[in-house]
């Protein structure tokens, strides 16, 4: 699959290894009512005691209810944060036993109905991003895709990989991509993308699916942020011409393909976890299956989560600091450990740049591929300063936007104009912030900006409805007293 410009392959020590590791089952589980966007809301009460798998919350959206199973059974209280937060259900837990849900089925004798229903109430249609809706697609049956795409690469410093989940939980992929054609339209087709296609496990995967004439396995460059599906899509459209505009294309990863396995065959909700936990500051890069609720800080070495160090959930470019608190939610699937700086570097501007991790050319690291020698830590490597307009980020940029121009734009708050230069095209990759010398913070000027266009026009949409509300009252009034006077 052809992958268009921009985009970077950082090289970062701190590898996690493939070796998955399970983190210990703590007596209390923490689960965030915030997921995606949305905001669910308890189905419990203070005090109730719930079985493995019981819906903890629910949420409305895209024509239906998806849910938040319990990861554990145990006892309920609710944290109704007053902090602006969503608030959370902590569960004390008294059993770590999982059961099956329901009875599980054959692919032949599934509906698209009943597997839409299934995924929902097993917390895993949210893993699931279509492009018609941006986010996961429509529960009322009034989507159905024409592709799917499983992607299996992670080039992001460092999500768990596709490979690692396959090695994990093989049998769970294998039935997952066997029910996911039930979701398609006749004759769809599901890609699956690996990074080298004559790699052991692409061999193996390929023996797995042979005879299914509609998986079809595509090759991408390691290269990120080719993991995003709006990146996927485009390289999509752009390499397969049968590939129209109005089609409808659903993206997920191999683990949400391993959580729909093993829900649909036995019956098990989503309740845990694969994260990588690397970055240069991990003592011990790994994988760790975790169950989902449990804090972040178990998923460490011990003595990590301190002033010396910041922990992101998520990866490098697009992960948010977290405090002790946080807790293991149903879409994590990494945690980057990075050292803060210990002092100044005496003279660092006049070093070759053997231990830089950059995008340009200019350091001496171009001259060797290893990861294990280069330094990155949470130094800005000097002060802010205006735009140079150096054009490293329109180099980075993978949707091909100008985000010099866009930042010129938004600085003299000329929204309406960075709206027009692409500014909602922005898949918010952080790449442009990674690149620029300036040491601008580009990502989060943009995202601020576009979560600023949304209020805006919902705003204007629901005064529009308000005066179009308004306006039908007045015709009606204005019926009614002229037949009040005949
Ligand atoms: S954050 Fe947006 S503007 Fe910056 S590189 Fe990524 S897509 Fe481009
Ligand atoms: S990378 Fe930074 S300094 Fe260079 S053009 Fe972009 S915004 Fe300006």
């Amino acid at each position: 699959m052809k992958f268009g410009r921009g985009g970077f392959l950082p090289r970062v020590p701190g590898r996690p290894s493939r070796h998955v590791d399970a983190a210990p089952l703590p007596e209390r589980l923490v689960v965030e009512l915030r997921r995606d966007g949305l905001t669910y809301v308890p189905a419990v009460r203070d005090s109730e005691r719930v079985a493995f798998g019981a819906p903890l919350a629910w949420a409305e959206a895209n024509g239906g209810r998806v849910a938040l199973p319990a990861p554990a059974a145990g006892t309920v209280t609710i944290d109704s944060s007053d902090t602006g937060s969503a608030g959370s259900v902590v569960l004390n837990v008294t059993s770590h036993d999982i059961h099956p849900l329901g009875t599980p089925c054959t692919p032949e004798r599934t509906t698209a109905e009943a597997m839409r229903q299934a995924l929902a109430e097993a917390g895993i249609w949210p893993l699931i991003w279509s492009s018609r809706t941006g986010a996961m697609p429509a529960l009322d049956g009034s989507e159905t895709p024409n592709r799917i795409l499983v992607n299996f690469v992670a080039a992001e410093p460092f999500r768990a990989r596709g490979k690692v989940i396959w090695g994990e939980y093989g049998q769970n992929v294998t039935a997952g991509l066997r029910y996911l054609p039930r979701l398609l339209t006749e004759y769809g087709i599901i890609n699956l993308t690996l990074t080298e296609l004559d790699h052991p496990v692409a061999q193996r995967i390929r023996q797995e699916t042979a005879g299914h004439a509609w998986i079809h396995i595509e090759s991408v460059p390691v290269r990120y942020p080719v993991e995003h599906p709006r990146v996927l899509c485009q390289a999509l459209r752009q390499s397969d011409p049968r590939f129209q505009r109005e089609d409808v294309l659903w993206i997920l990863d191999v683990q949400a393909v391993q959580a729909i396995g093993g829900c649909m065959t036995d019956g098990i909700p989503l309740h845990e976890r694969v994260i990588a936990v690397g970055g240069p500051g991990a003592s011990n890069p790994r994988h760790v299956r975790a169950r989902i609720g449990t804090g972040i800080d178990r998923l460490l070495e011990r003595g990590e989560l301190t002033e010396t160090k910041r922990v992101l959930r998520g990866g490098l470019f697009r992960g948010r600091p977290v405090d002790a608190a946080a807790a293991v939610g149903y879409d994590d699937d990494a945690v980057f450990v990075l050292p803060r700086p210990e002092g100044r570097e005496f003279l660092g501007f006049a070093k070759p740049g053997f231990d830089r991790t950059s995008f340009l050319p200019c350091f001496a690291s171009q001259l060797t591929t290893a990861a294990a020698d280069r330094r990155l830590t949470t130094s800005l490597r000097g002060e802010r300063r205006p735009c140079i307009a150096c054009g490293l980020c329109e180099d980075a940029c993978p949707m091909g936007l100008l985000p010099q121009v866009l930042h010129r734009y938004l600085y003299r708050d000329a929204i309406d104009e960075a709206e027009r230069t692409g500014l909602p095209l922005c898949i918010g990759c952080g790449l442009c912030s990674y690149v620029c010398p300036s040491k601008l913070e580009l990502r989060k000027q943009f995202s601020e900006a576009q979560v600023r266009l949304r209020e805006e026009r919902e705003q204007a949409a629901a005064a529009e409805a308000a005066h179009k509300r308004q306006e039908e009252a007045f015709l009606r009034e204005k019926e009614h007293s002229e037949d009040w006077r005949k």
